[in-house]
């Protein structure tokens, strides 16, 4: 028999994963994940050696709501026994694989995770009914979709020998398969943290010949100053709440290099590896090309070529055996059928309208509500596509599932007055 829940969620990534930690202020509703993995995981193909988290650690699922909370990364740190160990390496941000084993910790703890289960379609029929297949695998009253971010392929390169063009995810992967060559010419393409962590892994194996190819006009670094985290505050998502969507927009482009800036550590490795390199051999391993724009590519004997187009307006070609795409990631799409799809209000930029609640407008929101968690980065402000504050997030959509404040939080000791 399909189990009925108060809330199913979809994804069992960071955002809901926090809050089902959160869930027991509800008790006795439950909620259930679905999560499509067939085990915990969290961006499992982006794990190179050496890389880190670029949020701090008090930044776990639950701390800042409750740092009483069982689940809390300190928890986790003391009864695993690695606490001493883990402060005594000094790290300045935890490696990646920590939280990603942190995360599997948490949810071994958390009841109603269900893995292997992908759901491919919601429909409404007075409850909200989740659907693996032709499955029905829970009816619930209230949907939260964590269904996260895919890699961004575009579409001139997804003709291409996948053999030889990929995506920045399955680089780990793919570094285990593909011949040990170091003279073969490869090509990252991207600006981020991402394409600066796959040229970090490609020199960590070696490789001698790597063009490192992004739009932006320089590798530009994360921006974590002082007045950069004020973006990353409660109070900060008070007042950007009240902004009209133009101004949000703007201002969130303005804001962007505080959350897609490359980390200082993983800049200052490469740089230094390559002066390194230089010395030894004579030539740097890594060609560092910003301000280009790629427009196209084809397939040519054993070789990819890119075109592109750089900042004065110059064409240029790029030739390698292999390319590694980090292009930027996209929304997972929401996975409604088709009558409940035709109930949702869209915005003019063809999106569902998402209050600041999280939960979408549509036609029985007053009874069964629809949250949608990292996918308003232009309602909420930036804050939705990360970390920072997913406990803040949690505590608004448990508050809003209640319809009355049983999260309270608090960010007092504002000194920035926000226009
Ligand atoms: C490599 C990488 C590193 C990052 N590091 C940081 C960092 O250090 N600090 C920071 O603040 N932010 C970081 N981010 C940004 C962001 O915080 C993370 O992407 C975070 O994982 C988002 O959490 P999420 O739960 O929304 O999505 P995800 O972590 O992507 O989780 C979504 C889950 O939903 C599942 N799923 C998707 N569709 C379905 C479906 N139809 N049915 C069932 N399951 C489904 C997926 O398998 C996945 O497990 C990073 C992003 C990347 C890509």
């Amino acid at each position: 028999m399909t189990q009925t829940y108060h809330t199913v969620g979809i994804g069992a990534g960071p955002a809901n994963l926090s809050l089902a930690a959160m869930y027991g202020v509800l008790a006795p509703h439950e909620i259930a994940l679905f999560e499509s993995r067939d085990q915990p995981g969290w961006h499992d193909g982006m794990l190179h050696s050496g890389v880190r988290m670029q949020t701090g650690w008090v930044k776990d699922l639950v701390s800042l709501y409750d740092p009483t909370h069982p689940l809390s990364f300190l928890n986790y740190l003391v009864t695993t026994g690695r606490v001493y160990a883990l402060l005594g390496a000094g790290f300045d941000t935890i490696p990646r694989i920590e939280y990603q084993q942190y995360l599997g910790w948490a949810a071994a703890q958390l009841p109603n995770i269900v893995y292997g289960t992908r759901i491919d379609r919601v429909d409404f029929d007075g409850e909200l009914v989740s659907r693996s297949g032709d499955v029905a695998v829970a009816r619930s009253r209230h949907l939260v979709l964590g269904t996260g971010t895919v890699p961004f392929l575009p579409h001139f390169l997804a003709a291409l020998d996948p053999r030889h063009v990929f995506v920045a995810d399955e680089l780990h992967h793919r570094l285990s398969t593909v011949a040990d060559e170091p003279d073969a010419p490869w090509i990252v393409m991207g600006s981020g943290q991402t394409s600066a962590e796959c040229v970090a892994a490609l020199l960590a194996r070696g490789v001698r010949d790597i063009r490192w190819i992004g739009r932006r006009s320089w590798f530009a670094p994360l921006e974590d100053s002082p007045s950069a985290n004020d973006l990353y505050r409660p109070a900060y998502q008070e007042a950007f709440l009240n902004l009209s969507r133009d101004v949000r927009e703007r201002l969130v482009s303005g804001q962007i290099l505080t959350s897609d800036g490359i980390s200082p550590g993983t800049l200052r490795g490469i740089y230094q590896h390559n002066y390194e390199e230089r010395l030894r051999t004579g030539r740097f391993p890594v060609t560092i090309m910003p301000s280009r724009t790629v427009t196209a590519a084809r397939q040519l004997d054993g070789e990819i070529e890119l075109e592109c187009l750089t900042a004065g307006s110059g064409e240029e070609r790029h030739r390698a055996v292999h390319l590694v795409v980090a292009a930027g990631r996209q929304q997972a799409p929401l996975p409604f059928d088709e009558e409940l799809a035709a109930l949702v209000d869209i915005d003019e930029r063809g999106q569902p309208v998402i209050e600041s609640d999280y939960s979408i407008r549509w036609k029985h929101a007053d009874q069964h509500k629809i949250f949608v968690l990292n996918r308003g980065r232009y309602v909420q402000g930036l804050v939705d596509s990360n970390l920072s504050i997913l406990p803040v997030r949690s505590a608004m959509v448990l508050n809003s599932i209640a319809g009355r404040v049983v999260c309270p939080f608090r960010d007092e000791f504002v000194s920035t007055r926000w226009a």
